[in-house]
C-alpha cells in the first residue's frame, strides 16, 4: 500500500479495495482524524510515527519516535539469515546488534521456534518498543533483551558466544546527517549516525565477533549505499572473518554483506 492508502485504511478501518469501490462512509470524527494526520504530515512527521505502525516481513510492528522506522531493504538481511537458519540441523543462537524496534529479531523468532535469540541495544527506550513487539507477536519468552553499548568492554564480556550475529547498524556519515530529509531527522539520531565515515559500527562489530561469534558462525550486515567494499575490507582485515558474499537489493545496490568466522 502507498502512504495515502495506509492512512486511509487505518483511519476508515477498511480494506484497500474498499477505497476504490466507493462503499466507505466517512464519519465526521474520521474526517477530523484525517485532517489532523494531514497537518502532521505537512510538518513532515513520518506516516509510520503518526499511525504508530510499520509493516515488516508481513508483521505489523509498533513504532514511535524512540526507534528507527524499519526499511524494506532490511527484509533482505532477514531473508539472508533465514535461509541459513532454515538449513541448520541444530538449535542456534542469534544475536541482533542494535535491535531498535526489534524488527529483525522478532521476525526471525516468529519464523524459527527452535533457535534462541538475543537482542542488544544501547537505548532503553528502543528496547521497550522491541519488547512490546515481541509480546504482540508471541515471541517474548524466546528473546533475551540486553541493554548495553557494544563499544564498552563490559558488553563484550557479557555477551555469550553466538552462532549468528546480525545487524543493521547506524551507517550515515555524521557530516551527511544535516542534509537528510526532514522525516528522517525525526528518527533517533543514535540509530542513524555511523561516525565520521559512516563505518564506525562496522569496525566495532568486526572486533566484537572475535569474542561473540563462534567458530564457523556467520555474520550478516546491512550496509549503506557504496559501503559494501569498505565493509568487506574491514571484515577481512580482522583475520578472523572471511567474506562469503554480498547481496543486492531491488535497486541493485549492494546491501547485505555476509562473512564467516574462522
Ligand atoms: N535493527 C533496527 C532496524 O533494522 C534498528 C537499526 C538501527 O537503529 N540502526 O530497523
Amino acid at each position: 500500500m502507498n502512504e495515502q492508502e495506509l492512512i486511509l485504511t487505518s483511519v476508515l478501518q477498511c480494506r484497500r479495495v474498499d477505497l476504490y469501490t466507493g462503499t466507505v462512509e466517512v464519519t465526521a470524527d474520521q474526517k477530523q482524524q484525517l485532517d489532523d494526520i494531514c497537518s502532521r504530515r505537512s510538518s513532515r512527521e513520518p506516516a509510520q510515527y503518526i499511525l504508530r505502525t510499520c509493516e515488516f516481513m508481513g508483521l505489523d510492528l509498533y513504532v514511535d519516535q524512540r526507534v528507527l522506522i524499519p526499511r524494506p531493504e532490511t527484509e533482505l538481511l532477514v531473508e539472508a539469515a533465514a535461509t541459513f537458519l532454515q538449513k541448520a540441523g541444530k538449535p542456534l543462537s542469534v544475536l541482533d546488534i542494535g535491535t531498535g524496534s526489534g524488527n529483525i529479531i522478532v521476525s526471525l523468532a516468529k519464523n524459527f521456534s527452535q533457535h534462541h535469540f538475543l537482542a542488544l541495544d544501547i537505548s532503553k527506550e528502543a528496547l521497550e518498543v522491541a519488547r512490546q513487539n515481541a509480546r504482540t507477536h508471541d515471541v517474548f519468552s524466546r528473546i533475551t533483551f540486553l541493554e548495553d553499548d557494544i563499544f564498552s568492554d563490559t558488553c563484550i564480556r557479557k555477551i555469550p558466544l553466538c552462532d549468528i550475529v546480525i545487524s543493521n547498524p547506524p551507517y550515515i556519515p555524521s557530516g551527511d546527517i544535516a542534509d537528510l530529509q526532514p522525516e528522517v531527522l525525526q528518527e533517533p539520531h543514535g540509530a542513524l549516525d555511523g561516525g565520521e565515515d559512516g563505518l564506525r559500527f562496522y569496525r566495532r562489530i568486526a572486533q566484537f565477533t572475535k569474542h561473540a561469534l563462534s567458530r564457523n558462525g556467520f555474520l550478516f550486515l546491512e550496509v549503506g549505499q557504496g559501503q559494501a567494499k569498505d565493509v568487506q575490507d574491514i571484515l577481512e582485515q580482522t583475520g578472523h572473518l572471511v567474506v562469503q558474499g554480498c547481496l543486492n537489493d531491488y535497486s541493485h545496490i549492494e546491501r547485505v554483506v555476509i562473512a564467516q568466522r574462522i
